[in-house]
């Protein structure tokens, strides 16, 4: 199995190097091209306004000076002269959870792979405060994956795994969940002055709250359990067709 891992941490992320180490307990077959630095929040931008360069870093090892997006596109066109079997994202610092994926650039990395037809896979360890361990993903992310190795799955869709914030050996399970909601006012905004005294606003990811509904992701990592949500490319919202098209009639 060939498998193409990236993030949006950057090349050097630890769990970047973590993921190698699951991965090639997976296959002898891994290439790894992520962003050169960190993309966190850089959802699924495609670099458009500037080049991109692929830079070597060891043997099927590169980084881009771009988006995750753009390392995953560029893996593919360039590294590639057929297709990987799997993309792997992750495993990303932070968990991404509820519509927070909206903005990530570890499920947009995913979300690439799964546009080219390739099934892929993005895999996040939460962490608070000063708990920043991936000790969990560390125990559990080859027992999470191996069952997705060889699934069948539908073109243009993606998993999305949490591995939540405590020892490995409290995790409590694997859970197969929808993707939660968080409320939108929420996270913290720093509002300060830059050292020539005009204004600027940091956005920070503290405070957040969380709508743990039954069922959802959200729920399952706050209860201690890896989550495991099956996610779509297609946005739309079918429930809503036949009444928009009784508008236009
Ligand atoms: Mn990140």
């Amino acid at each position: 199995m060939r498998i193409l891992l990236t993030n949006d941490d950057g090349i050097h992320a630890p769990g970047l190097k973590l993921l190698e180490e699951v991965a090639r307990g997976l296959s002898d077959d891994v290439t790894v091209c992520a962003p050169a630095e960190e993309q966190s929040g850089a959802g699924h931008s495609l670099t458009l306004h500037m080049p991109v360069r692929l830079q070597e870093f060891g043997q099927r090892r590169f980084a881009v000076t771009g988006t995750p997006t753009d390392a995953v596109n560029l893996a593919l066109r360039k590294l590639f002269d057929t297709p990987p079997d799997l993309v792997i994202s992750g495993i990303n610092a932070g968990e991404n959870l509820g519509d927070d994926i909206t903005y990530s650039g570890t499920i947009s990395a995913a979300m690439e792979g799964a546009l080219a037809g390739i099934p892929a896979i993005a895999l996040s360890q939460a962490m608070r405060g000063d708990q920043r361990s991936f000790a969990a993903a560390e125990t559990w992310a080859a027992d999470v994956l191996q069952p997705l190795l060889e699934m069948a799955r539908a073109k243009r869709t993606l998993i999305n795994i949490n591995f939540p914030c405590r020892p490995a050996d409290e995790v409590r399970g694997i859970r197969v969940v929808r993707q939660g909601f968080h409320d939108y006012a929420r996270g913290s905004l720093v509002e300060s002055k830059d050292p020539r005294g005009r204004p600027y606003f940091w956005f920070g990811l503290e405070d957040v709250e969380h709508t743990l509904d039954h069922g959802t992701d959200l729920e399952a990592v706050s209860e201690g359990y890896i989550s495991v949500t099956p996610l779509q490319v297609d946005l739309t919202d079918h429930s809503a067709i036949g009444a928009l098209a009784e508008r236009y009639q």
